[in-house]
């Protein structure tokens, strides 16, 4: 099989045009959203692997920084974390992993009308993010998934630190290749990484067995206070700002908590709330099949996925929780579980 081959027959239009489009660009700010995960990290590495390939000056920008568990990433350049003293001023952004311009962060979204974009995502909503081009695949299991087809398109190998970041980005967006968006196809391009020499048992050994004991000790506390609700097909767990305080442990730590409480029997829906600041909660969901948790969050102006949504809500802890769990009931209510 020619590693071209491994773009999916629906993909190869897009990884082409992307590949095409960033031939033409240079002095590129190269993002993904606020508070990255491995798919948005992961994505962004592999953003720069291609451009320095084909010789494009870019430089990457990460707010508010790469979490600490993902910092083993070797990165392809410096990640900016502020868009002030820059190595020359950006005329393109090329923007990954997304969702809608207000995940971009302030500091770039103010930039963003002077410069020319390219977007590239697998969440629904942003299509018309990038002014200069869009290649949007909810299909898509991960950003880095669509990363590695644009380098394919490209004539790329996918070798080295760019096969690592594609490699951490799948791991990440599918749970460690567990998550309904598994596909063949995600399979296939790990296979391909594996037999190209990609350590994929280190990255998972790097994201697993990284914990500080603050982290322990936070998921201890709020796995003893996971509840059961509506009849127990929704889990919910609250995390206040003292939670963090009390255990020393950082936002950060709560990645992949929501995860966890989708595992109790009978459950159908997860639900995650995290008081960000006082008035100001984040939320995250999960669900597994067909429940549809992103309907849930979009009708509070979030979004995400299918199996895994989230989004802010700008109010106190008790109005956020009843918010939050009227709406995931109505969901659940519509879809007759
Ligand atoms: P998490 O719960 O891990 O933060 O996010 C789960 C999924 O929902 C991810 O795909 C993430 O991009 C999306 N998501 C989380 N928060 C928001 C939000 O505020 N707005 C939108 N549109 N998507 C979100
Ligand atoms: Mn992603």
């Amino acid at each position: 099989m020619q590693p071209s081959e491994l773009i999916p027959e629906r993909f190869r239009d897009g990884a082409q045009r992307m590949a095409a489009a960033l031939r033409g660009v240079d002095r590129v700010v190269v993002a993904a959203h606020v508070n990255p995960d491995g798919d948005a990290v992961g994505a962004m590495a592999a953003a720069g692997h291609i451009l320095r390939a084909l010789d494009r000056e870019f430089f990457l920008y990460v707010t508010p920084r790469v979490p600490q568990d993902l910092s083993f990433l070797p990165l392809p350049g410096t990640a900016h974390t502020t868009l002030e003293r820059l190595p020359f001023t950006p005329r393109w952004a090329l923007l990954l992993d997304c969702g809608e311009p207000r995940r971009l962060g302030q500091e770039l979204a103010d930039r963003l009308p002077e410069l020319e974009s390219l977007n590239i995502d697998h969440h629904l909503g942003g299509d018309g993010m990038g002014s200069a081009g869009n290649w949007v695949e909810p299909q898509a299991a991960a950003t880095a998934q669509l990363m590695a087809y644009v380098a394919l398109a490209a004539g790329l190998p996918l070798e080295g630190g760019l096969a690592t970041a594609v490699t951490l980005g799948l791991v990440t967006d599918t749970g460690g290749f567990r998550h309904g968006n598994t596909s063949a196809d995600v399979l296939r391009l790990a296979a391909h990484l594996v037999e190209k020499g990609s350590d994929l048992a280190g990255v998972r050994e790097k994201l697993d067995s990284n914990w500080s004991q603050a982290r322990m000790h936070l998921w201890g506390e709020l796995m003893r206070r996971a509840e059961l609700r509506r009849g127990g097909t929704v889990a919910f767990c609250p995390v206040r700002l003292d939670d963090l305080r009390a255990t020393g442990a950082l936002k950060e730590d709560l990645e992949g908590f929501v995860e966890q409480l989708r595992q109790l029997r009978g459950v159908r829906a997860a639900a995650l709330l995290r008081e960000d600041a006082p008035g100001c909660c984040k939320f995250s969901l999960r669900s597994c099949g067909t429940v549809d948790v992103r309907a849930a969050a979009a009708a509070l102006d979030g979004g995400g996925h299918r199996n895994a949504a989230g989004g802010t809500l700008r109010m106190g802890m008790p109005e956020a929780e009843e918010t939050l769990l009227n709406a995931l009931a109505r969901e659940l209510d519509s879809e007759g579980l």
